[in-house]
């Protein structure tokens, strides 16, 4: 812990040094922020020794919680080795292990680990990889990608062209690619919505012939767009519609995957395999920067060809399969295997699930959308929750600043609270987070 001097010293520095990301940084310097010094289990503690229970694994990457001993031991036994060795020219240990491991452990027919470092690269290698296929099989015609409203799959300008969220991507408009954005219907029902979403996308690839590349999606729930659930059946429907007309189909992963939605890839729950997974946030557990875009055969095979005829693919980043990624990495899926946690998780979520219905019992609380350890908890100004609150109430950041306040560190997607905390934590941790998110909602909309 540091001295009183200290603090004052490094928030001054911060707010002198630091711009934050998706920060208003005039709000930021107005308010004290919380600086972390450390982590133990689901707690972040500050440099003041202050606790706060972790709601948002640390931007949805945590997995066994902070400070863990076995990826610690890990990444110190990778350190002693070697930290980083490039792959364009080389090959290093455990991006070999790591690449053999995600095989396995991913839907069949995915065979090949493309590394990056995280979620965007991750989506540029898979949309960069589609595009290039489709010149190496003679179909350069195909240059354009079904994406949908509501869509996030990064900030990088080829993940902002098939994002779909406004108030992120409107800005930079000019700079994006052409696309087509299939929008989510409303419905009354989830059999309703799964019709129309699906039909929506059938129009669009029978109008556009054979000029779609692929059609990228995250699968049973849009992360940063709100925490929004697809209609059970809508993703296995949509890889029938890519197979029909003969297009790929690019799993966005980099939120859902590692057991976030109660398996380890969201894909499984519709028994299906994509011709690309995108996988970032909680490949290293929330330890290192590390991403991977991993595909078939038949993808990677196209790019098979004489040196001379210029068919690479030209892709790549400096720390690329780094080592001390891998290495952790490998650790955090041999957690998953040796303490079954994907079948442990199953009891949490029940858990989860059922105290989640709680929040209806506020009356600003419009909705409690749940997939698996992913939830979010919309706010609505009036109690018939038919009047959102406006952007600028910032409804959102006083309830965490709330539960700041009570020990929980929460972020919002302006009004809905996410809760997605690491999937290890027990019981009486996770209502020790409901409890005190109930009632920071209670406090900020009742006031
Ligand atoms: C977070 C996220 C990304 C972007 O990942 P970064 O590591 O922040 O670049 C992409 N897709 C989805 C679904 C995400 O949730």
């Amino acid at each position: 812990m540091q001295n009183l001097k200290d603090r004052e010293q490094l928030i001054s520095w911060d707010r002198e040094y630091v711009w934050h990301p998706f920060t208003q940084m005039q709000d930021w310097l107005d308010e004290d922020p919380v600086i972390i010094e450390h982590g133990e289990g689901v707690y972040l503690i500050d440099i003041e020794g202050n606790r706060y229970l972790d709601g948002i694994a640390s931007m949805w990457t945590n997995v066994h919680g902070h400070n863990h001993p076995d990826l610690n031991a890990a990444l110190k036994n990778q350190i002693d080795k070697i930290s980083h060795a490039t792959l364009l020219g080389s090959s290093n240990l455990p991006a070999i292990e790591l690449a053999q491991k995600l095989v396995e452990i991913t839907p069949v027919g995915l065979n090949k680990v493309f590394y990056s470092d995280n979620g965007s690269t991750a989506v540029e290698v898979a949309l960069k990889m589609a595009f290039q296929y489709w010149q190496h099989k003679g179909e350069s015609q195909r240059n354009l990608f079904v994406h949908f409203d509501n869509a996030y799959h990064g900030d990088t300008i080829g993940a902002m062209s098939v994002g779909g969220i406004d108030t992120f991507h409107n800005t930079f408009n000019s700079l994006l690619f052409d696309t087509v954005q299939v929008s989510t219907p409303q419905g009354a029902s989830d059999a309703e919505r799964r019709t129309l979403w699906l039909n929506a996308v059938a129009r669009v690839l029978a109008e556009n012939g054979g000029k779609i590349a692929g059609v990228i999606l995250e699968p049973l729930i849009q992360g940063a767009g709100g925490m929004l659930i697809a209609p059970k059946g809508f993703l296995n429907g949509l890889a029938a519609l890519a197979k029909k007309w003969n297009t790929l189909l690019i799993v966005d992963e980099v939120m859902t995957g590692f057991g976030r939605t109660g398996s380890m890839w969201a894909c499984e729950h519709e028994n299906i395999s994509p011709d690309i997974l995108c996988t970032a946030k909680g490949l290293t557990a929330g330890y290192l920067p590390l991403a991977a875009t991993i595909t078939t055969d038949e993808i990677y095979s196209a790019f098979l060809a004489d040196y001379s005829d210029r068919k690479t693919f030209f892709h790549g980043h400096t720390y690329t399969g780094n080592p001390l990624g891998c290495a952790v990495a490998l650790e955090n899926i041999a957690i998953f295997e040796r303490e079954e946690l994907i079948d442990k998780l199953q009891t949490t979520i029940a858990h989860f699930e059922c105290r989640l219905q709680e929040f209806y019992q506020l009356k600003h609380v419009g909705d409690v959308r749940v997939c698996g350890m992913a939830a979010g908890i919309e706010l609505m100004k009036d109690v018939d929750n038919t009047i959102p609150y406006a952007y600028e109430e910032r409804v959102g950041i006083q309830v965490c600043q709330a539960g700041l306040r009570k020990g929980v560190l929460l972020r919002p997607l302006v009004n809905t609270i996410v809760l997605m905390p690491p999937l290890q934590i027990s019981v009486s941790e996770l209502d020790a987070l409901l409890d005190i998110t109930y009632n920071a909602i209670d406090e900020v909309t009742y006031k």
